[in-house]
C-alpha cells in the first residue's frame, strides 16, 4: 500500500499535534502544520522522537503566502496529499466570550480569520493535491458550541454551560456548513469531507478544564476519520 501523507494545521501543540502523533503511529507521513517556526520545529522533534516520519511545514492559515508556499513544498516534495485536518482554530481575542452585543467587530474578524477564511484558504490551496491522491479525506476540526441544535435547545448541557457569545460559536457553524459545501461539491469525487467534534478537551484552548485528556479524542476519532480509509465514491459532511 502506498504511504499516506497528511497535513495537519495548527500541529504544534493540543488536538493537532495529538492527531498528529496517532497518525504517524499509523505509518502516515505527518505534514505539522505551525505558524511560528520554533515551535513547529520542537513538534517535529517531539513527533520523530515517537517514531513518526514528521515534517514541520510552515504555515499561517490566515496568511496567503504562507499557505500558498506550504502547497508548493508539498507538491515538490510529495506531488499529492491523502488528508487534509483543518485543526487550528481560535477564540482567543481581547473580549472572548463575550456577549453577542458587547462584542467589536475586530474580535469576530479575527476568530473568523483562522476558524472560517483560513479553513477556505488552507482547502482551496491544498484540494489540487488532494484531487491527485486516491482517496483523499479532509477533516475540519469543529465543535459542538457550533451547532444551532445544541445552542438552542434550553435542556441541551452546552447552552446551560455556555455564556451567549458570537465569535466563536458562530465561526464553527460556519465551519460546519462549509463542510456541507464541500462535501456536496466533492460528491461526485474520491474526496470525503466531514467535520468531526473532539468534544471539551483539556488543552491550552480552554485553561486545560476540558473533561477529556490531550489524548482521547483524537484516538476516538482517530479510528474512525484519522485511518487511511479505501477507496470508496461519495462525501459526507456533518457536525
Ligand atoms: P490549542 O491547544 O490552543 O491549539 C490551537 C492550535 O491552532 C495551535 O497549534 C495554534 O498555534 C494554532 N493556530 C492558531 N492560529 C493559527 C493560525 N493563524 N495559523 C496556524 N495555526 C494557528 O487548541 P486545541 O484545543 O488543540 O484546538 C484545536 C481545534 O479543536 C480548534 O479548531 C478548536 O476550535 C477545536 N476544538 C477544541 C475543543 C477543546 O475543548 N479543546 C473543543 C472543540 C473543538 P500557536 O501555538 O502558534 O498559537
Amino acid at each position: 500500500m502506498t504511504t499516506k501523507i497528511a497535513l495537519i494545521t495548527g500541529a504544534n501543540k493540543g488536538i493537532g499535534f495529538e492527531t498528529a502523533r496517532q497518525l504517524g503511529a499509523q505509518g502516515v507521513i505527518v505534514l505539522a502544520g505551525a505558524r511560528d517556526e520554533e515551535r513547529g520545529r520542537a513538534a517535529e522533534r517531539a513527533l520523530r522522537d515517537g517514531g513518526a516520519d514528521a515534517h514541520f511545514v510552515q504555515l499561517d492559515v490566515t496568511d496567503d503566502k504562507s499557505v500558498q508556499r506550504a502547497a508548493e513544498w508539498i507538491e515538490a516534495e510529495y506531488g499529492r496529499l491523502d488528508i487534509l485536518v483543518n485543526n487550528a482554530g481560535t477564540a482567543s481575542v481581547a473580549r472572548r466570550g463575550a456577549a453577542p452585543s458587547q462584542t467589536p467587530l475586530d474580535d469576530m474578524r479575527a476568530v473568523y480569520e483562522v476558524n472560517v477564511f483560513g479553513v477556505v484558504a488552507v482547502t482551496n490551496a491544498m484540494l489540487p493535491l488532494l484531487r491527485r491522491a486516491a482517496a483523499a479525506r479532509i477533516v475540519n476540526v469543529s465543535s459542538e458550541a457550533g451547532s444551532i441544535s445544541s445552542q438552542s435547545d434550553p435542556a441541551s448541557p452546552l447552552r446551560q454551560m455556555m455564556p451567549a457569545s458570537a465569535q466563536y460559536p458562530s465561526s464553527k457553524a460556519a465551519l460546519n456548513m462549509l463542510t456541507a459545501m464541500y462535501a456536496k461539491e466533492l460528491q461526485d469525487t474520491p474526496i470525503k469531507v466531514n467535520a468531526a467534534n473532539p468534544g471539551y478537551t483539556a488543552t491550552d484552548f480552554n485553561g486545560h478544564r476540558g473533561f477529556r485528556s490531550g489524548r482521547r479524542p483524537a484516538r476516538w476519532r482517530g479510528r474512525r476519520w484519522a485511518r487511511p480509509l479505501p477507496r470508496r465514491n461519495g462525501t459526507r459532511g456533518g457536525r
